[in-house]
C-alpha cells in the first residue's frame, strides 16, 4: 500500500531535491510553512538571502511587510500557509529561469492539492503567470478570480512595494479589501449569502465575481 502523500512528505522531498541547478548554491531549500488546513495560500517568487539562511519562507524585510499586510486582512501569518515557487535561493536574488520554475513546480502543485485552500494570493509576477499568464499586475492586482473552483487574488510583491511609496500604498489597500473578499468566499458553496436589507448594504465585492 502506497502512504497517503502529506506536507511534511513534500518538504523533506524539498530538503534534499538535486531536480534543477538551484540546489548547488542553496544553504537551506524553503518548503514553506503553515497550517495543513488553512483557509488561504500565499505563493511567493522564491526564496532571499534570509530565507536560505533559515530555511522558512519570508522571514526578511519583506517577510515583516508580509505579516502588516496580512493582520490589516484580518490574518495571523501563522494561520495562512506560505509557499514560492522555487523553493531554493537563485543566485544573486536573480528571477527563476523557467527550467527551474518549471523542476520545482510539482512540489508547488502537491502542497495546493493537500491543503486545498479557498483563497490563493500570488505575491509578484512569478506566481500570478501560473494562473494569469500574458496578463499584467498594473492591471488586475487586488481582483479576485475565480479559477477551478478556488478565488484567486494576484498581488504586487511586498518586496517589490516596500521601498516605492506609490505601489506600497496601493498593495495596502488591496491586502484590506481582501479582507472582504475572504469573507465573502467563505460564505460560498456551503452557505447562502444573507441578502442585503437594501442596496446600500450590498457588499462591493459582489462586482469581482
Ligand atoms: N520573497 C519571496 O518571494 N519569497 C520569500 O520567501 C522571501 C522573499
Ligand atoms: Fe529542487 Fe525546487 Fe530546489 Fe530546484 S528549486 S533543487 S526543483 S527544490
Amino acid at each position: 500500500m502506497t502512504t497517503p502523500d502529506s506536507l511534511v512528505q513534500v518538504a523533506n522531498e524539498v530538503r534534499v531535491c538535486v531536480a534543477c541547478p538551484l540546489h548547488r548554491t542553496r544553504k537551506n531549500a524553503v518548503p514553506g510553512e503553515g497550517p495543513a488546513d488553512a483557509p488561504i495560500m500565499l505563493i511567493g517568487e522564491g526564496p532571499g538571502f534570509h530565507e536560505d539562511q533559515q530555511g522558512r519562507p519570508f522571514v526578511g524585510a519583506s517577510g515583516q511587510f508580509l505579516t502588516q499586510l496580512l493582520a490589516s486582512a484580518g490574518f495571523k501569518r501563522e494561520e495562512v500557509f506560505i509557499a514560492n515557487v522555487v523553493k531554493c535561493r537563485p543566485p544573486e536574488n536573480r528571477d527563476p529561469l523557467p527550467e527551474e520554475t518549471q523542476a520545482c513546480g510539482a512540489y508547488l502543485e502537491r502542497q495546493i492539492a493537500l491543503i486545498n485552500p479557498k483563497v490563493i494570493v500570488t505575491l509578484g509576477r512569478h506566481s500570478m503567470a501560473k494562473y494569469f499568464p500574458g496578463e499584467k499586475i498594473s492591471a488586475i492586482h487586488g481582483k479576485a478570480r475565480k479559477i477551478g473552483g478556488k478565488l484567486i487574488v494576484p498581488m504586487f510583491h511586498p518586496a517589490a512595494a516596500l521601498h516605492q511609496p506609490a505601489l506600497r500604498q496601493t498593495v495596502e489597500e488591496d491586502f484590506r479589501k481582501l479582507k472582504d473578499i475572504i469573507a465573502q468566499a467563505s460564505h460560498q458553496p456551503d452557505t447562502k449569502p444573507i441578502p442585503p436589507k437594501n442596496a446600500d448594504d450590498a457588499p462591493e465585492q459582489l462586482s469581482l465575481f
